[in-house]
């Protein structure tokens, strides 16, 4: 077990609604708890792994943004936490993940991609998620993903009180980065 540092809470205004927000060291990197004050006793839960094109500008390559949005919405509404980590690009970076990229522009899909630069299809890790759900005292969650592999991830540190879905719309640049999710990596669409 390695040392969480946690900051003050501070309040977050955003257009979803007002949450606090406390930042966490971990590792060498910060991660991000953004959530409805005071907590219901079983939170919302999402676990969203940085993806500065798409949470950040628009991008329509992916659904990441749009998930967000939508957790946050939930959120805002029904009381709950999200989990912001600095896994950019499924846990290769941002550097690797412009390169996948550039294979993806040439016909690759996102898992051959990255098999192409020499990872697996995800690099990501979560064992942070479980001592901040412990900071917090959180023991039963309704996790937010269309994801059966966050969903067998995060039952090692919380009790899985129900799977809610997060259908982000469809684009015609987004419609292989979705199938691919659901025909390779198992995603529930
Ligand atoms: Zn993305």
């Amino acid at each position: 077990m390695t040392a969480l540092k946690a900051s003050q809470k501070a309040k977050l205004p955003t257009r979803h609604g007002i949450f606090t927000i406390q930042a966490f060291a971990h590792e060498g990197k910060e991660h991000l708890a953004i959530f409805s004050d005071p907590l219901p006793p079983v939170p919302l839960l999402r676990v969203h792994s940085e993806c500065l094109t798409g949470d950040v500008f628009g991008s329509l390559k992916c659904d990441c943004g749009s998930e967000l949005s939508i957790a946050m919405e939930r959120i805002a509404k029904e009381g709950g936490i999200a989990l912001y980590l600095r896994q950019e690009g499924r846990g290769i970076g941002l550097f690797h993940k412009v390169n996948a990229y550039a294979l993806q522009d040439q016909g690759y899909d996102t898992v051959e991609a990255n098999l192409a630069l020499g990872f697996k299809e995800d690099e990501r890790n979560y064992e942070v998620v479980g001592e901040i759900l412990s900071f917090y005292g959180i023991d039963e969650v309704k996790l937010l993903t269309n994801n059966p592999k966050k969903v067998e991830a995060m039952s090692h540190f919380v009790k899985i009180h129900s799977r809610e879905a997060i259908l982000a719309p469809h684009n015609c640049y987004n419609e292989n980065y979705l199938k691919t999710k659901q025909e390779k990596l198992g995603h529930l669409l």
